[in-house]
């Protein structure tokens, strides 16, 4: 999902990329390619003017970490409006009621029959008894689908296919889950190929019936702009709770689920990615954010090291590393910070691409702590001054470290390239430069 605008999200971004300063002339213009991409995704074009004049203002207004690249921080800037702009918070439905009714409306094959059979299931698994209701009357076929869905999922369905009156239905529907104690209805109704005014009417019949404690808009995100103005006419007629975007699966653009929810003003609660029962999400508007990004999740990585690091100590370090004054205590210091952080394992996870590929290995915080020992091992002077560390010493510092001659040969080796590189690169960043010599 949203392949395309990641991948051009992701040549925006590029114009940042090692530099170390944000300035007003590399915002402008990648927040021009930010807003390009977003209209390209289908997102409508005043709802993308708007969020990039808030990157942008907040881009420039931030004051940049040290320990932070430009280009990190100014994505998770862009996540941080894609989050606000889809809602901020995840809101749940309400099923609250005796019983609760949760009413479904939106087009002919939006989803609407395959979302009420995906609910139903969530719910079940929650250990609520659930009743379905098929109140589409006019394709016979629906009523047969959700049958074989209830069947499939273990949740009883209501239908009577002899009757054409849909509200009816839904009376009888209510009656009959007081008599048998369900607690949740869920009532699927019938769509039209486009919005026409008998269905209308009939959705809203059905409102005034039954009640619902919650009504769901069903909407394809594959319909790019047309969701948006079928999504605003349904919603001026029933006011909606909350919309169901699906076949995200399918959809490369997504433009819907961004712009959906600030023209119509109502949360997107439910994502569908696949015609499978399982395949349905609550949303999470900075999950989504994050995955519109590609980011894996560079935007926890920046929070919690937001939280770790010291600008002081940050900034002390950078000035050590440029005079090539880095020593075996600095090192020491930088891997309590690394370690402040949070579970190593956790943190590659979040690199973006390293997370699957490494989800496997066996990593831990434990693997710091030979090195940490050797380092305790040694004294002041050779911490300051690695050079006088002979053949003698290092035998000394294995001992006292509970470690081999071969493993502190190794860290020295890897302290000496490590320095190398700082020298070469000394506007390297600290923690960067030693998780490349950590390797
Ligand atoms: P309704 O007319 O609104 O009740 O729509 P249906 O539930 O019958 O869905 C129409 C078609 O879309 C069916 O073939 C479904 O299997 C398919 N469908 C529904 N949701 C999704 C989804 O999230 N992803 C994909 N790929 N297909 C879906």
């Amino acid at each position: 999902m949203f392949e395309n605008l990641q991948d051009k999200l992701n040549t925006a971004f590029r114009t940042l990329k090692g530099k170390d300063r944000i300035s007003d002339i590399n915002v402008a213009a990648t927040t021009k390619e930010v807003r390009r991409a977003l209209v390209d995704a289908d997102v409508n074009f005043k709802v993308a003017k708007d969020i990039t004049d808030r990157i942008k203002d907040k881009a420039i207004d931030r004051k940049i970490l040290i320990s932070v690249e430009p280009g990190q921080m100014f994505v998770k800037i862009v996540q941080e409006e894609l989050t606000e702009l889809m809602g901020g918070k995840a809101e749940s439905i309400n099923i609250k009621g005796d019983p609760a009714v949760v009413l479904i409306a939106g087009l002919q094959g939006s989803g609407k029959t395959t979302f009420s059979g995906k609910l139903a299931s969530m719910l079940k698994k929650q250990g609520r008894s659930v009743l379905l209701t098929a109140c589409d009357v006019y394709r016979p076929a629906a009523i047969e689908q959700l049958k074989v869905l209830g069947e499939q999922i273990g949740v009883e369905v209501y239908a009577e296919p002899d009757n054409k009156n849909a509200v009816d239905i839904a009376t009888n529907a209510m009656a009959y889950a007081r008599k048998m104690g369900k607690k949740i209805v869920i009532v699927d109704t019938a769509g039209r190929l486009a919005v026409d005014e008998v269905m209308m009417q009939e959705v809203a019949d059905i409102k005034a019936a039954v009640k619902p404690t919650e009504i769901l808009f069903v909407v394809d995100s594959m319909t790019g702009q047309d969701a948006v103005n079928t999504a605003k006419t349904f919603n001026e007629r029933l006011n909606f709770d909350g919309v169901v975007l699906t076949k995200l699966d399918g959809d490369a653009r997504g433009g819907a689920a961004l712009s959906i929810r600030q023209v119509v003003e109502k949360p997107i609660k439910f994502i569908s990615t696949g015609e499978k029962m399982e395949a349905l999400d609550a949303f999470y508007p900075d999950r989504m954010a994050s995955r519109i990004l590609g980011m894996g999740d560079v935007v926890s990585l920046v929070e919690r090291a937001q939280q770790a690091f010291d600008e002081d100590e940050a900034k002390r370090i950078n000035a050590k590393m440029r005079q090539n004054k880095f020593d075996f205590d600095d090192f020491l210091g930088q891997l309590q910070q690394i370690k402040k952080m949070g579970n190593v394992k956790d943190l590659i996870g979040m690199i973006p691409g390293m997370g699957s590929a490494m989800k496997d290995l066996d990593i831990d915080n434990d693997s710091f702590k030979p090195i940490e020992a050797i380092i305790q091992s040694m004294t002041k002077a050779e911490r300051e001054t690695p050079e006088l560390i002979d053949g003698s010493r290092k035998k000394r510092i294995a001992n006292g470290s509970g470690t081999s001659i071969q493993q502190v040969n190794n860290l020295i080796k890897q302290f000496d390239e490590m320095r190398r590189m700082m020298k070469k690169m000394n506007t390297m960043q600290a923690p960067a430069a030693m998780k490349k010599a950590l390797r």
